[in-house]
């Protein structure tokens, strides 16, 4: 007869770490160093100190799948202008400043941004699958304004103090950094509020990093009883590969609705050839165009901007070739307004 083990004398409580899923260890694995991601596209060398200073400010961060869809030898490719860190960063440019849309005006409490009436939107977490680097956000003081900094109580408190709130919306960062844990607590702690009746997502993983759309995910999307929508947030054609389509289907399946949001951006997909693409792809997986957004005037991001004039003629270049329900919305958003402002 074996002998038992014996028990340790003093048991130690502890709580077992889950083991890295396959999506945290791809997004552990994302590309950080500007070195090694113009060695992986074979770019000039050159860009890397720039790209070195640059980073200094907010760090480059990419997932491995999305590189592999980039042009090898291409500085203009338009997924590499999205994330490769550049010099016109570091400029300072009038009118370009830290907090362009008026968050922390907005601000209801830790990790809460309430400008909309009956929309809540939760800051869940800093953490992105990816660093654009037009991100409106990229100066956010995510340490101190995270949602989970008490665990979700002040989220729901806050909630529960305020019933004109019909509809949480999910920002960051990006909420699917969020363990399945995590996110479940969040939509357990939100039934005992009959108020909430829609949960909406704004994540750019199922394009960055569609892995993160796993069976876990799923699992827990279709144990939330609430209405379901995911904003994705494509910004060119080029990015939705077979993987994205699968990973939009199993949201579908899922009970969810999709919609994408884009941001216009020179260089990157000013132009209707581009933008009208993006469209006829999206619908193809069964998204809905949603907003295409002015670019947000926040420090570093100038060389993105596109003109007001140059935007307005790409959207009528938009109305006269596509279906109506392709044309996503042309919006600014203009801190204190009452909603997104449509350009045209
Ligand atoms: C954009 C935004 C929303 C959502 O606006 P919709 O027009 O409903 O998409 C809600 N809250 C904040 C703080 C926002 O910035
Ligand atoms: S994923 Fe969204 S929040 Fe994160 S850097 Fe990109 S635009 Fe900003």
């Amino acid at each position: 007869m074996p002998m038992p083990l014996a028990e340790p004398s003093s048991p130690t409580p502890i709580t077992p770490t889950p083991p890295p899923v396959r999506w945290q260890q791809l997004l552990a694995d994302a590309v950080s160093s500007p070195a090694e991601l113009c060695e992986l596209l074979k770019l000039d060398p050159a860009l890397i100190a720039p790209a070195i200073a640059a980073s200094a400010q907010f760090p480059l961060r990419v997932p491995r799948s999305f590189v592999a869809r980039m042009r090898q030898g291409d500085p203009y490719d338009p997924l590499l202008l999205q994330v490769l860190p550049m010099a016109p960063e570091l400029q300072s440019v009038a009118g370009y400043v830290a907090d362009p849309v008026g968050d922390m005006a907005a601000r209801t409490g830790p990790g809460m941004l309430h400008k909309y009436q009956a929309r809540a939107l939760v800051v869940a977490t800093g953490a992105c699958a990816v660093h654009c680097r037009y991100c409106f956000r990229r100066h956010f003081p995510y340490d101190e304004e995270s949602a989970l900094g008490g665990g979700w109580q002040t989220t729901i408190e806050q909630l529960r103090r305020d019933p004109s709130i019909t509809e949480i919306i999910l920002s960051g960062g990006d909420p699917l950094s969020l363990s399945d844990r995590r996110l479940t607590q969040l939509t357990e702690a939100l039934r005992d509020l009959p108020q909430v009746r829609r949960l909406r997502i704004h994540t750019r993983y199922p394009i960055v990093l569609p892995e993160r759309i796993d069976a876990g995910l799923r699992r827990w999307l279709s144990g939330v009883s609430l209405q379901k929508v995911v904003v994705i947030h494509a910004n060119h054609a080029r990015e939705l590969d077979v993987e994205v389509e699968r990973a939009c289907r199993d949201l579908a399946d899922a009970g969810v609705t999709l919609l994408n949001q884009s941001v216009l951006l020179r260089g990157v997909n000013d132009s209707v050839d581009a933008l009208a693409e993006l469209s006829e792809r999206l619908f193809a997986m069964h998204v809905l165009p949603y907003y295409l957004h002015m670019l947000d005037r926040v420090q570093g991001a100038a060389h993105f901007d596109v003109e007001e004039a140059g935007a307005r003629s790409l959207y009528a270049g938009l109305l006269a070739r596509l279906p109506g329900y392709l044309v996503p919305k042309l919006v600014r958003e203009i801190a204190g307004e009452a909603s997104k402002t449509p350009l045209v």
